[in-house]
């Protein structure tokens, strides 16, 4: 009978014993995969060098200046427009630049006409259009009632601005754009829409918005198969000024994959 209890003795030791061993290991296994490295398996190409401007209202060194004050060579009908103290004023007909883009970030500055005339959609009307066809809206949005999709920083009539980030007539709006184009299937059919992401006066009023096509005034929005294309800037009939404008072309940065992601010691 003795021998008999120490034989259960000892082999509920070695069970006690046996089970934290394996707890053991559990730890140092998990331990050790703590300090591997996970890798993509993903050869990315170095990002270009850019140099920044002095502030965000400067264009980095990779930008296209469209209007530096000075003329409005870059811009189809740019002899219509007056230029006034370093600033286009609108009149004569609406311009386009003569470069056409895709993917791009867009840097511009307006100011509403002073004193302030007319109300609603009649008070310093104009409007930058992506792509010659989707108008973000500008408009003298201070102070000055109308409906919301109208007003500055709207996509017209598809949404509102989150807020409104109006200055005063006469000083000085700026608008920061990053916009996706639309891309289409081979038959002219959608693959994905537009977005729009803007600061207006440094406040975010668009945040990756989807565009539901282009912007007409008479009918609903509508995707039509296009390429590149312009920067359209509005004559809505009302003395808007602008200046500083310039653009980046973006291009997606593509990596190249050349293995499975993998853990590293
Ligand atoms: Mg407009």
């Amino acid at each position: 009978m003795a021998l008999r209890q120490i034989g259960i003795a000892l082999v509920r030791r070695f069970r006690i014993l046996a089970t934290l061993s394996i707890a053991a290991l559990v730890v140092l296994a998990a331990s050790c995969s703590i300090s591997k490295e996970y890798l993509t398996g993903i050869e990315w190409p170095k990002p270009p060098i850019v140099k920044p401007g002095k502030t965000s209202a400067d264009p980095p060194s990779d930008a296209i200046i469209l209007f530096n004050g000075k003329d409005l060579s870059a811009w189809k009908n740019g002899d219509r427009w007056k230029i006034q103290d370093g600033a286009a004023i609108v009149g004569g007909g609406e311009i386009e630049t003569k470069q056409e883009f895709g993917d791009c970030q867009l840097h511009i500055e307006w100011s509403s006409p002073v004193p302030a005339r007319g109300e609603s959609q009649g008070r310093g009307n104009s409007g930058v259009f992506l792509m010659g066809r989707y108008e973000l809206q500008v408009l003298d949005s201070y102070e000055n009632e109308t409906y919301y999709d109208g007003q500055a920083s709207a996509i017209y009539k598809q949404t509102p601005p989150l807020v409104n980030a109006m200055r005063p007539p006469g000083e000085w709006n700026t608008y920061d754009v990053i916009w996706t184009s639309p891309r289409f299937k081979q038959d002219g059919s959608l693959e994905s829409p537009a977005y729009i992401t803007v600061l207006h006066n440094g406040a975010l009023t668009l945040n990756h918005f989807a565009l539901l096509g282009t912007t007409p005034f008479e009918r609903p929005p509508s995707y039509e198969k296009h390429g590149k294309g312009p920067i359209k800037l509005q004559d809505h009939g009302n003395p808007v000024r602008y200046r500083n404008i310039w653009i980046r072309e973006l291009k997606p940065i593509v990596g190249k994959k050349v293995r499975e992601p993998y853990f590293r010691d």
